[in-house]
Parts: structure tokens; C-alpha cells; sequence
């Protein structure tokens, strides 16, 4: 077991389930981890705040205080991880090979780990020499991000990591997504009575077979050269209510994958033309489409700043430093937004979101001390080289 301060926040972390109530309803949420690392962070010499982003669901936010004047740097990660089904011991942290399993130990507890770790490295260590630190653990990334909005309402900084895992590869930036809901309606009807009845879950079948001939016409597009093409998916369907009726009502919820040179309504326009084209050819076809919510993709110019000081980080702390796309949306899509740059940089491993996770226990001591060395460099405002 390792002995690494980081690894045994890690640990503490994993321990306390802190899964996503509104992905799984009764889950216990945020309030529990949050209370733990609000106190890790106090006791580490950090003002710390927690504020609700939902009921019972607060962030966190820990801030040091350089010596003397500079700029601010925020690491942010989320507190709230995705179920358990099919995990034997979710909320046991075991070590094997290098290896710490648990559900959130790569998402991305292990993240949370190495900043809060960082901080209280450099507090115990002569402090912040300069500038401000904010670390903020927030809630619900794994659903729609609550967490991150309501912090981009209350905290400022001049440049966020996101330590979201990234096998420490530096991500400047990453697709959106857009989630749509179609309705497509019939008429109810006795089944021996094929011309009372219009099926409404045949005709969906229409607008699946467009989507998925748009999905190939998406996926054969020119790739963005961070994140690839854009894509969709169809993630819902429902409809029907017994055997011997026509169903009247269909519906399907679908999410779209965007590039950043897509926008987020390009999503609902496509799927809009749809369903025009077929209503042009079938004037009884009645469909609707509407978006349920959506994020834009974020994309960091490479000659930032930024990246080149996390490199730099990363190079002190013994790793070579990549640049990449990430495919998965983050909370540095809201933190970009807001006009805070940001990167996602955090440790490997692999199984997120099934049922063995794990993260490289050397990765997530790595990333603690590259951001160690970032917070120093980039709150004093040194260039890097
Ligand atoms: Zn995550």
C-alpha cells in the first residue's frame, strides 16, 4: 500500500460514496465527500467554503493565498461519481500491481486527490510564493454540471486544470453534446384495423434510418484535428402500449456528439430537416423535435500559455509532456466558457463508468507534484520555457 499523502486521501476518498443522485435516484450525493475534503483542506491551512449548487449538494472551494501578489490558478475537479451496479466492493479501495481500484478512483477522485494534495504540499512547504490558489470540488459533472455553474458564478481565476483523467497527457480541448427528444405521434386503432391506424413506432423507424444515414455522413466528415468528427447515437426509445393496438405515440431521446466548429444547435436543425423531409413525403408523418440540453465543445489555442506551463510542470515532475483532444465533454467546457482557460490534465487507468476502475497510483503522484510545480511557476507569473 502505498504510503504517498496523495494515495491516502485517495483512498479516504473512494471510501465515501458520493455517487450522482440524480443519475441514480437515492443515491447519497456530494454531501459526505464534500464535508471530508472541506476539512483535509482546513486543516491544510486553506480558507475553505462549501456552497450548495443544489440542495444538499455543495461545492467546495479552498483557496491559498500567495506571499505577494500574482495570478490565479484554479484546479477543479468533481466530487460526484457515476453508479455501481455490478461492482462487488464499490467503496473499497484496493491496491494490486501498481493499481488502486474503486468506484471514482480514475473518475476522478484520484484527481481530487493530487490537487488537494498539491495544495497541502505547497502549504506545507513554505507556502503559494505567489498569486492564489483555488481548489474547487464541485458537483454533478457526471450529470449536467451544476457544480461547475454555479462556481463560475461566485469564484474567478486566470487559468483552471481540470483534473480529469487524461493518462497525463495535456488536453486543450474536447467535444460537446447535445441531447434531443423526438416525438413521433399516430393513431390509435384496433389492430385488425390497418386503415384507422398510423403506427407511430414504424415511423420512428423512418427517422432512425435518416439519423443513422446521417451518422455515417457525420463520421465520414473531415476530422477535427483535437477531437475527430462529430457523431450521434440513439440512446432512448419508447412507445406502444399493448399488443392488439397501433401505438399512438413514440418517442425517442438521442444525443449528438459535437465538434468545435459544430453548434450546439446545428444538433436540433439536422434532426429538424428530418423530419421535415419525411413529413414532405408523407403528409400524414407528424413529428417534433426538441433539445433537452445541450454543451459546446472547447477548444484552447495550443500557443496558450497554459499548456506550455503544464508541460513545463509536467517535464519537472520527470514525465514528457503531450498535447491532445479529449472525446469526453468536462467541466472546462463551463470553466472555457466563462473565460477562464483551461486544460484537463490528470492520471490514468482505465474501466470509468464500468464495473473495475481503477487509476495508476504512480500517475496520480506524478500529477501531484507536476501541479505543485505549476501552481509555484504559474501563480508567480514565470514564463514558461
Ligand atoms: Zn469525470
Amino acid at each position: 500500500m502505498s504510503s504517498d499523502p496523495a494515495i491516502a486521501l485517495l483512498r479516504d476518498l473512494v471510501a465515501i460514496n458520493s455517487v450522482n443522485p440524480t443519475l441514480v435516484p437515492g443515491a447519497p450525493g456530494e454531501g459526505d465527500v464534500a464535508r471530508s475534503i472541506a476539512e483535509t483542506m482546513r486543516r491544510a491551512g486553506l480558507d475553505v467554503e462549501l456552497h450548495d449548487a443544489a440542495p444538499g449538494r455543495p461545492n467546495v472551494v479552498g483557496v491559498l493565498e500567495g506571499l505577494r501578489p500574482g495570478r490565479a490558478l484554479m484546479l477543479c475537479g468533481h466530487t460526484d461519481t457515476v453508479g455501481i451496479a455490478g461492482m462487488e466492493q464499490p467503496f473499497t479501495p484496493i491496491e494490486r500491481d501498481g493499481k488502486l481500484y474503486g468506484r471514482g478512483a480514475q473518475d476522478m477522485k484520484a484527481g481530487v486527490a493530487a490537487m488537494i494534495d498539491a495544495a497541502r504540499s505547497i502549504a506545507k512547504t513554505g507556502g503559494l510564493p505567489a498569486g492564489r490558489l483555488v481548489v474547487a470540488a464541485v458537483v454533478d459533472e457526471e450529470h449536467s454540471s451544476v457544480g461547475a455553474d454555479a462556481l463560475v458564478g461566485r469564484c474567478r481565476a486566470d487559468a483552471a486544470v481540470v483534473t480529469e483523467p487524461t493518462d497525463l497527457a495535456i488536453a486543450i480541448g474536447h467535444k460537446g453534446f447535445a441531447w434531443i427528444d423526438v416525438e413521433v405521434l399516430g393513431k390509435a386503432a384496433h389492430g385488425s384495423r390497418p386503415a384507422d391506424g398510423q403506427d407511430a413506432i414504424l415511423r420512428l423507424g423512418r427517422v432512425l434510418a435518416k439519423l443513422e444515414a446521417l451518422d455515417r455522413v457525420l463520421q465520414a466528415r473531415a476530422p477535427h484535428p483535437l477531437v475527430g468528427t462529430g457523431s450521434l447515437h440513439a440512446s432512448i426509445v419508447a412507445g406502444g402500449r399493448e399488443l392488439s393496438s397501433y401505438p399512438d405515440h413514440a418517442t425517442l431521446q438521442m444525443e449528438r456528439r459535437l465538434t468545435p466548429v459544430e453548434r450546439e444547435e446545428d444538433a436540433i436543425v439536422e434532426v429538424r430537416q428530418i423530419l421535415a423531409a419525411i413529413a414532405a413525403e408523407d403528409p400524414t408523418f407528424r413529428a417534433s423535435a426538441r433539445m433537452m440540453f445541450s454543451r459546446p465543445a472547447y477548444e484552447l489555442d495550443r500557443e496558450h500559455d497554459l499548456p506550455r506551463q503544464v508541460g513545463a510542470a509536467l517535464a519537472k515532475a520527470g514525465r514528457s509532456p503531450v498535447v491532445v483532444g479529449a472525446s469526453f465533454w468536462a467541466d472546462s467546457g463551463v470553466l472555457g466558457q466563462a473565460g477562464i482557460p483551461s486544460v484537463l490534465f490528470g492520471p490514468g487507468g482505465a474501466g470509468l463508468h464500468s464495473t473495475e476502475e481503477y487509476v495508476k497510483v504512480d500517475e496520480v503522484i506524478t500529477c501531484r507534484d507536476a501541479l505543485v510545480e505549476l501552481a509555484r511557476s504559474y501563480c508567480s507569473g514565470v514564463a514558461a520555457t
